[in-house]
């Protein structure tokens, strides 16, 4: 096969894999887990031929994908990917660019241009913040708390780029008690000790209670969040970040799910997140991108592109040049998916599908309320959390569930005690397929525990 056969081959099985998605098991057989020791292999001495490696990765790797880009995938918060922004990754592969700087590739700089500007517009954030894509929230996160060091230290007359840490001014972080653990590891990272670090106390739902909220003042970056992992609920930012801006702290937010609210009619659950310093978001969960894709976004354009600047003799560019807004030096131009998805969905399509998700959310938690199960949050948003009356029935349920290939939702622990946690966030999951699950719940739970699913 020439490069072109081979690159036709391989579009016709992603074709088909996609087609037989809605069809496929949830989460892959035993039988197609075990067959994968067929790639432990040792490294060839010889190449073997493109056609053939490709025909392995199907034949065994296809059946042994979890189909989160399938209809029922309801685990952790995954989304799928949007027809517009898969195919347009597609061509891009094909272009190979790198997207550093306009000299680079300028296609890419300027779609990325645009891409920021329609992320800022359809999460209404200040227009004159910077947007760098990166690989993920993590990395996102990992960038925006390098700013925020970097600029309360500059504040306190200290050059942290030529001085670094040493003798520095010490930075306190108050994070919520229910941060989330990639916040946890930027910050660890970044050499803040887990130890330093003050958790500020938290409601039932998880939202940050500002009664007592510990002390903020201009040496402290303060990290909220915008969705919950558990219950997707949103720290009171309209009572919070005033004050915190009023003391000359930085606000951070991590809105790597719940932060897309804000572009529909849920906008109101977000209200004052606008006045924060830096957020993070991800492309690649709500709005429904391939990984890996993801937003730095920070109100101060100068501070994120100085901390984030590599210039060179031979690499110079603008200072908005993706390279100077992200980790990356080199780098795919991530910001591509993002532009075709908000293109095709429009302004009205992103809330529609914002909106449609937590309504499948709402009719889930009613479901499972009649099914004589708890559910344990308010559900606002796009996350269910529910448990059976004891502990060895949710994690039975849970497994039932999971292996039957039909559909997949994860386990959590809250407050103590195992729950089961569903996350609506597929553009794939239609109404019918919410019904699919609960029927499937219901039935489990039957077979397993009789007619008391809530009884001792
Ligand atoms: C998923 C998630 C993250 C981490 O995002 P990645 O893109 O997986 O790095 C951070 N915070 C919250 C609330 C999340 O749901």
């Amino acid at each position: 096969m020439n490069e072109v056969e081979l690159l036709a081959d391989a579009d016709a099985r992603g074709r088909q894999y996609t087609e037989a998605n809605r069809n496929r098991r949830v989460f892959p057989s035993d039988q197609a887990i075990a067959a994968l020791t067929r790639f432990d292999e040792p490294l060839p001495e010889e190449g073997a031929r493109s056609e053939e490696t490709l025909r392995l990765l199907d034949d065994v790797g296809s059946p042994a994908t979890t189909a989160s880009n399938g209809p029922r995938y309801f685990g952790f918060v995954i989304g799928a990917s949007l027809p517009a922004a898969a195919a347009v990754e597609r061509l891009m592969l094909a272009w190979d660019q790198c997207a550093s700087t306009f000299d680079n590739s300028p296609i890419s700089a300027t779609l990325e241009r645009v891409a920021a500007g329609w992320i800022l517009d359809a999460l209404d954030l200040p227009r004159e913040s910077a947007v760098g894509f990166g690989t993920s929230a993590t990395a996102c996160t990992l960038t925006a708390l390098a700013v925020a060091r970097r600029e309360l230290l500059a504040r306190q007359h200290w050059d942290f780029d030529r001085q670094g840490l040493h003798n520095a001014p010490a930075i306190r972080v108050v994070v919520s008690e229910l941060v989330h653990i990639t916040v946890k590891k930027a910050l660890r990272v970044l050499g803040f000790g887990l130890d330093q670090i003050v958790y500020a106390p938290v409601d039932a739902q998880g939202r940050v209670d500002t009664a007592r909220l510990p002390l903020l003042d201009a040496r402290t970056i303060l990290c909220l969040q915008a969705g919950e992992v558990n219950t997707g609920a949103f720290d009171p930012f309209d009572e919070i970040i005033p004050r915190a801006r009023r003391a000359g702290a930085w606000v951070h937010v991590d809105g790597a799910f719940g932060l897309w609210a804000r572009a529909s009619s849920l906008a109101r659950l977000t209200y004052g997140v606008e006045l924060a310093d830096s957020w993070t978001t991800d492309a690649h969960k709500w709005l429904n991108t391939p990984y890996d894709c993801a937003m730095t976004i920070c109100r101060d354009a100068r501070a994120l592109a100085e901390s984030m600047n590599s210039d060179a003799v031979y690499a110079s560019a603008s200072v908005d040049a993706q390279k100077n807004l992200t980790l990356e030096f080199s780098r795919r131009p991530r910001g591509i998916p993002v532009w075709a998805a908000l293109r095709s969905l429009g302004r009205q399509g992103v809330a529609a599908l914002i909106e449609r998700h937590c309504a499948q959310a709402r009719r889930i938690g009613e479901g499972l309320a009649a099914i004589g199960l708890e559910v344990l949050n308010q559900i606002t948003l796009n996350q269910v959390l529910f448990r059976c009356a004891s502990d060895a029935q949710t994690l039975a349920v849970r497994e039932a569930v999971q292996a039957s290939g039909e559909a997949w939702f994860g386990g959590t622990i809250w407050h103590g005690r195992p729950a089961m946690r569903i996350s609506v966030s597929s553009w794939r999951t239609q109404d019918a397929d919410v019904e699919t699950l609960l029927a499937l719940i219901a039935r489990t739970v039957r077979q397993l525990h009789g007619d008391h699913p809530c009884g001792p």
